[in-house]
């Protein structure tokens, strides 16, 4: 088997060069403490972080400054990673999926599903979402974007608690829009990342303090993307650093966990076919395979298959044999998620 080296990063965050909080100098100064080795800078509708040079290794960090795309309705929100010039502004979202695609740089739908209960939710935070994803140009979509699902999450009722206790809410990624990514990945490839979304926000929440929700510290010690990498990145300049993280996402060599669950690092899931290993992201055609997970540690893990549960077991090593289908995993504590795999597929002729 191929040895591959892993990365873990925070996707999606916000500088003061939008509507983030914190500076450049901040943000990898707390990425730096939270031990990550990736970080994916996205300011809404400007790219001043990348001409300002901020795309750069920090000693073991790196980061790849991209940005975040909105139509003129401030609707189908795009990361775009790569891109060393925006794209016209008047551009519909049709129009820049296919754009961002068409250059070869990394687009990922953000929060794509989101919703709120118009109701309870916290006044000046409206729902951002897409009309629909079933566009084939998208390619990467936020499975699980920690500043989306804590505001669908926190009402006018909770919101002491969940202000309090950022990280207590967010248990798992939403059903319905795990439930669009299998559905889809039956038919083509979508991969799953986690997100960030971090802004640092400050708002009042007693009336009588302000404090940042989501320090970006803490952020950064919640949902990450853990990148597996056939090429060891840290020798490498900024911009084949840039090319292999984007190369990797873009293929679904890459999981997404929720640090406050434990450390997923050495999490890997492979299917063996008597021609090929199988990673994450690929697809081989043969009727039946060897089924491999290895846990960081004992847990329950869950083996979907064509979108329903296959199969689960509390354990450190997982090897079933399989028939064909389209496999992922979700490694769960109790009802909490902790580390959700991209799908292999096994096809046969
Ligand atoms: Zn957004
Ligand atoms: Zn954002």
């Amino acid at each position: 088997m191929k040895t591959l080296n892993e990365y873990i990063g925070c996707i999606h965050v916000h500088t003061i060069f939008s509507d983030g909080s914190g500076s450049y100098p901040q943000i990898i100064q707390a990425a730096k403490e939270a031990g990550l080795d990736y970080l994916m800078v996205s300011d809404h509708m400007t790219l001043r972080g990348r001409e300002e040079g901020f795309s750069d290794w920090y000693d073991n960090l790196f980061v790849s400054v991209g940005y975040e795309i909105q139509d003129k309705d401030d609707r189908h929100h795009y990361l775009a990673f790569g891109l060393d010039k925006m794209l016209p502004a008047e551009y519909g979202h049709e129009e820049y999926i296919k754009a961002v695609r068409d250059a070869g740089a990394l687009g990922i739908a953000a929060h794509p599903l989101e919703q709120r209960d118009e109701n309870l939710s916290l006044p000046g935070f409206p729902a951002i979402t897409w009309s629909s994803l079933d566009y084939p140009e998208i390619e990467v979509v936020e499975i699980w974007n920690m500043m989306s699902h804590w505001l669908e999450a926190t009402t006018i009722r909770n919101k002491y608690w969940n202000v309090i206790h950022p990280r207590s809410f967010s248990t798992s990624p939403a059903n319905d829009l795990m439930n669009w990514w299998d559905e889809t990945n039956l038919t083509r490839k979508v991969v799953g990342i986690g997100s960030v979304d971090a802004h640092a926000t400050k708002v009042k929440v007693l009336g009588l303090f302000s404090k940042a929700i989501f320090d970006y510290k803490i952020m950064f010690k919640s949902i990450r993307t853990h990148i597996l990498s056939e090429q060891k990145i840290k020798n490498m300049n900024a911009t084949d650093t840039e090319t292999e993280i984007i190369k990797a996402i873009k293929s679904g060599r890459c999981f997404v966990s929720n640090y406050r669950r434990g450390d997923a690092r050495g999490f890997r899931f492979n299917i063996h076919t008597n021609q090929k290993d199988l990673q994450m992201g690929e697809t081989g055609s043969a009727t039946s395979g060897n089924l491999n997970v290895i846990l960081p540690r004992k847990a329950v893990c869950i083996v979907f298959r064509n979108g329903e549960p296959y199969h689960d077991d509390f354990t450190e090593h997982l090897e079933i044999e399989v028939p064909e289908g389209i496999y992922r995993v979700e490694v769960v504590h109790g009802k909490r998620g902790w580390i959700y795999s991209n799908h292999i597929k096994l096809i046969s002729e």
